[in-house]
């Protein structure tokens, strides 16, 4: 069976459904009111116990951002207004509080699914899984907790839930498989932070599945089994021996020079979205935070954050990185993430639309205050600033305006702030690509965007899977878009480096090494494969690779051409 590999690693274990028994609710003639309210009040303090202790795991292991959730829980929990109503109806219709909890539940959840408001909509699911969480208490019913598991176990699950992952043991839960979900669903972003190997997206699972059943997966090509013949155990035995060698293998990497055999060092750097994201950049050794995608910060609430949360936010950043550089990048939304409180406007072309650093300009008001807090933080640490999506010269100089202005704020209220910080932008669209000569003069760094830039040069939607075919990091027009880009930034002697997903590609990174890139940003866990890839070459060799590769004339013809000349280890 087939699903989307989401973190990679192979499993091989026996299998624990998570099972969604049936809820079944009946309604009963009850004769003592109060006790069934007794009864009720008990369900709740159970639920509000074990609600607290997941708030302080979650806490702990992730971070206050990930364990807010769990304080709307409790919210919704001892919301006095549904307690009310449940004891009326409790009373007044004579009925079992498990009938009563139904139906007040039913009317909560449905006012907010009406509303007009994806922040509010979501509160109807957080009602639900309150909800589902006392009737289960009401009825007795025990569920298998991933915190406190005997054996080792993979879930096979239809979906995890926040509350099922802040429990997971990462001693004993080896992978999981989810029915639903894709690369960026709540699973799966949990599966990479956590390090534990995870397929999603598997139709109907958990009815192909049972207790016990030996599961075999590769987490990366998102093929499983279930109960394979023993050909196929013995193969992927030998595939996790290998995996499990070569990561103990990298890990001899941590502490080394990113260095080519030649002498030239460049700088291996992490791409991250919010500030717990660091233990995996310290522990696989990341040289600096090239891409900090700040809108994160921004996402899943219903207003703004505010100019303290950003700047606690960037200085956590800041000081732990240890003057290593920290290259923020400025609210990035619009395109495929939006955000309800800004109203952005629903467009035919979202990605070609009212995106970044153009809701930026427009509303200065939050560029300000983000900007505000950036060079706050600056104060802490080696940050840098970036503006993604620009297109134009203009762009770029309104940016830097705006920041002037926010900078002379900030000295007459005597708020201290690094005075020399790099500003730098995203070169993410053609155009900016094609005036990188122009825009060098007028920044401190470059940094490549190409999952935008392989969308916009070939005019193939990242989204869309009808066409991800066409989507192709091999295509001769980017490799050549790249090369002008890093000749251009050399030229007025700035640096320049790549954020986009093809900066970790094991296949195309001797390449960019030829072309002369100087900082490469990634996702954690690629950076000590890079390290090594990066270590067993010599830049001079890969200059002249580099230089047939841009002639090629298909993506094809490139790729193989690749695999042809060079060793990757
Ligand atoms: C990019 O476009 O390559 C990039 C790194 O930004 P994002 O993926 O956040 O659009
Ligand atoms: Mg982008």
């Amino acid at each position: 069976m087939k699903g989307i590999g989401v973190s990679p690693g192979i499993v091989i274990g026996k299998a624990l459904l998570k099972e969604e028994k049936k809820i079944i609710i009946e309604k009963k003639s009850i004769i003592n009111c109060e006790e069934e309210i007794e009864r009720y009040k008990s369900a709740m303090d159970n639920s509000k116990s074990e609600i607290q202790d997941i708030y302080n795991n979650v806490l702990k292991s992730m971070g206050e951002k990930e364990a807010t959730i769990f304080e709307a829980h409790l919210m919704i929990l001892e919301d006095p207004e549904m307690l009310e109503q449940i004891e009326k109806k409790i009373k007044d219709d004579k009925v079992n509080a498990e009938w009563a909890l139904k139906e007040i539940s039913e009317t909560f959840i449905a006012m907010f699914d009406a509303m007009d408001n994806e922040y509010m909509k979501e509160r109807a699911a957080d009602i639900k899984d309150v909800t589902s969480r006392l009737m289960k208490k009401l009825l007795n019913i025990k569920e298998v907790n991933f915190g406190n598991l005997a054996n080792e176990v993979v879930i096979v699950a239809h979906d995890l839930t926040p509350s099922d992952t802040s429990q997971i043991d990462k001693k004993k839960v080896l992978g999981f498989i989810t029915e639903i979900g894709g690369r960026t669903s709540h699973s799966a972003i949990m599966a990479r932070t956590l390090e534990i190997p995870a397929i999603v997206a598997v139709k109907e699972i958990t009815t192909k599945v049972k207790n016990g059943d030996l599961i075999v997966f590769d987490g990366e090509e998102g093929l499983m089994f279930v109960n394979p013949e023993e050909k196929i155990v013995k193969l992927y035995k030998e595939k996790k021996a290998e995996h499990d060698k070569s990561k103990k293998q990298l890990e001899l990497l941590i502490g080394k020079e990113s260095i080519t055999t030649d002498g030239i060092k460049v700088e291996l750097s992490a791409n991250i979205g919010t500030p717990k994201d660091l233990d995996s950049v310290i522990s696989h050794d990341g040289e600096g935070i090239g891409l900090y995608r700040s809108e994160f910060l921004y996402m899943d609430r219903d207003s703004a954050p505010t100019e303290e949360e950003q700047y606690e936010a960037y200085k956590e950043v800041a000081q732990k990185m240890k003057n290593k550089p920290v290259v923020i990048r400025t609210l990035d939304v619009g395109g495929d993430k939006e955000l309800d409180y800004l109203n952005l406007p629903k467009e035919m072309n979202p990605f070609l639309g009212y995106r970044a650093i153009r809701v930026c300009l427009d509303k200065v008001d939050i560029f300000k205050t983000q900007l505000r807090a950036i060079l706050r933080a600056s104060a802490y640490g080696n940050i840098k600033i970036m503006f993604p999506m620009i297109s134009s010269i203009e762009e770029l100089r309104q940016g830097k305006v705006i920041l002037e202005d926010v900078k002379n704020e900030l000295k007459k209220e005597n708020k201290s702030f690094n005075e020399n910080l790099e500003v730098g932008i995203m070169v993410e669209i053609p155009a900016a690509a094609i005036i990188s000569d122009m825009l060098a003069k007028e920044v401190d760094f470059f940094s490549i965007g190409t999952n935008d830039l392989i969308q916009y040069t070939t005019a193939v939607d990242r989204m869309n899977e009808k066409i991800s075919h066409l989507y192709n990091p091999f295509h001769p027009a980017l490799l050549r878009l790249v090369k002008l880009v890093i000749e251009s930034a050399h030229k007025e002697n700035k640096w320049v480096g790549m954020c986009g997903e093809v900066a970790g590609d094991p296949k195309i990174i001797p390449i960019l090494i030829g072309m002369g890139l100087d900082e490469f940003s990634m996702s954690p866990i690629s950076i000590l494969k890079a390290r090594g890839i990066i270590r067993n070459i010599s830049q001079s060799e890969m200059k002249i690779l580099a230089e047939q590769v841009v002639n090629l004339p298909t993506a094809d013809e490139v790729e193989k051409f690749i695999e042809k000349n060079i060793n990757i280890k």
